[in-house]
């Protein structure tokens, strides 16, 4: 009787379907063969089994950090969606095997990062591969402290640990298939995505999953919850929408949908985008978890479309630049601000400090930039340009506060000489300046601001527009009959 109860209760896999073990194998061939453009990682063991949770970077000089873009695949934090995991394993493979034959690839590799974790959750894998319950989503984390497995207990959705707005998704029920754990990051491999994320910047990630019941062939983006839109919510959709126009559906009748995420809680996709900025989306594979073996390169195969896609508009439409000490030329960690796009309540979008690298990726159009760091002046940037396929390149130095007498202020009025820049800032603050004129030091006047506002960029420019020359200018605001006067120096590159 015991005998056929496990008969019964046991499902076997299609063997088109990776074992951690047949992973394990392939991944260290790869690493092998191409050791020039493959990084095998290790980047965590499992929370409960110390099962390997492995990642490949796949770039050129692969085993240094560069200053190229970084894009993350991962697949599987549930472990009955396995499609995802065979998806990062058919793209390793391509990626590899295409490198010096396939001129885009070879590109990609030789100028991105691309990094993939192919089964971020491999001990609740091994619970659907062994067909012990292929229904299963969790990890194994030993909720109830036995020292044993008990399935109707035990187990985190890994998809639910992340610490971002944690106590707003998933369970705080044990036994639920939605447990978000017992603290944020209380898991191995959450913690190791995140920890991965800290250190590379990733532009893009794809995390993908599977539906098991509701809607497949979706890509989720960051996010339309009780608190709105985020500051990026055009250009994530954008690019959303345009790699699931290039996915074509199982069907073969039309292709996967974009749309936007409801909940703002502790998944993947909302801690990548809102701690770090990366455009995180979540790709629903297929129209179920696992589909039979002979569907799984087919699947595979379309989904790189969409992965590609990504890999390309690394270099599309956007601002990407390095902030440098104008004075060591050591790369600065600064904070980018791009006026319109910004939501103080999220953590600032900054330069890597290793390269002082960012990359923002937008539509085409103008936007204003702010550049700020403790320290050193804030550079605003206006009327910067972004093409449509194209980024804007960009070098910024940061000037150190250490002369106080480059910036001069007096009763509300602050001015703040940037050379670098060929601009002045004009600051007021707490006064009721209603105008401000600037005249040359033949006490010619050069410039009316009626009713300023807070803030006041003067391009060195007079009335007619024209660059005026270098010297000392004064600054006079007025207000009712009281004047201030401050003196500034124009200095062109
Ligand atoms: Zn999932």
């Amino acid at each position: 009787m015991s005998f056929a109860l496990i008969f019964l209760s046991l499902i076997t896999i299609d063997p088109r379907y990776h074992t951690l073990d047949e992973i394990a194998r392939e991944l260290d061939s790869i690493a092998q063969h191409y050791p020039e453009i493959t990084h095998l990682d290790t980047i965590a063991y499992s929370t409960t089994d110390s099962l390997p949770v492995f990642a490949m970077k796949i770039s050129d000089n692969a085993n240094i950090e560069e200053d190229e873009p970084a894009v993350l695949f991962v697949a599987c934090h549930h472990a009955e969606e396995i499609l995802g995991v065979e998806i990062c394993m058919y793209m390793i493979n391509d990626l590899v095997h295409n490198y010096g034959v396939d001129s885009l690839i070879t590109h990609w590799i030789n100028n991105r990062e691309i990094w993939i974790i192919p089964l971020l959750n491999p001990e609740g894998h091994s619970i659907v591969m062994k067909g012990i319950d292929t229904t299963w989503r969790k990890n194994k984390h030993d909720n109830n402290n036995n020292g044993q497995f008990d399935p109707d207990f035990d187990g985190v959705d890994l998809n639910r640990n992340y610490d971002f707005y944690w106590s707003e998704g998933g369970s705080s029920s044990p036994p639920s298939e939605y447990y978000r754990g017992p603290s944020p990051f209380s898991e191995n491999e959450s913690r190791a995505l995140a920890e991965l994320a800290r250190n590379q910047h990733f532009v893009f990630c794809n995390s993908y999953h599977s539906a098991r019941t509701g809607l497949g062939e979706v890509i989720y983006f960051p996010w339309h919850g009780a608190c709105g839109y985020p500051p990026d919510f055009t250009f994530l959709r954008e690019i959303a929408d345009s790699m699931a126009k290039r996915i074509v559906n199982d069907a073969g009748n039309g292709t996967y949908n974009a749309l936007p995420g409801w909940s703002v809680d502790g998944k993947a996709r909302n801690f990548l985008y809102g701690v770090y900025g990366t455009f995180a989306y979540t790709v629903e594979v297929s129209t179920t978890c696992i589909q039979p073996g002979w569907m799984v390169d087919d699947i595979c195969e379309r989904n790189l479309a969409g992965a590609y896609y990504l890999l390309e508009r690394v270099e599309g439409s956007g601002i990407s630049g390095h902030i440098y000490d104008q004075k060591t030329d050591e790369p600065l960690s600064a904070e980018v601000i791009i006026s319109g796009y910004y939501d103080p309540e999220l953590p600032a979008r900054r330069s890597d400090e290793e390269f002082g690298r960012f990359i923002r990726l937008l539509t085409a159009g103008t936007y204003n930039l702010e550049i700020k760091k403790n320290g050193y002046e804030t550079v605003y940037l206006d009327g910067i340009e972004v093409e449509q396929d194209r980024l804007t390149e960009l070098n910024i130095h940061l000037r150190r506060i250490t002369d106080e007498s480059s910036i001069r202020k007096k009763k509300g009025i602050e001015v703040i000489p940037n050379p670098t820049y060929g601009y002045i800032l004009i600051q007021l603050k707490d006064t009721n300046i209603n105008q401000l004129k600037i005249y040359d030091s033949a006490g010619r006047l050069t410039k009316i601001f009626k009713n300023p506002e807070t803030r006041i960029v003067w391009q060195c420019d007079d009335c007619s527009k024209r660059i005026v020359p270098n010297g000392i200018y004064w600054v006079i605001g007025y207000e009712d009959d009281k004047r201030t006067v401050i003196k500034t120096i124009v200095l062109h590159n």
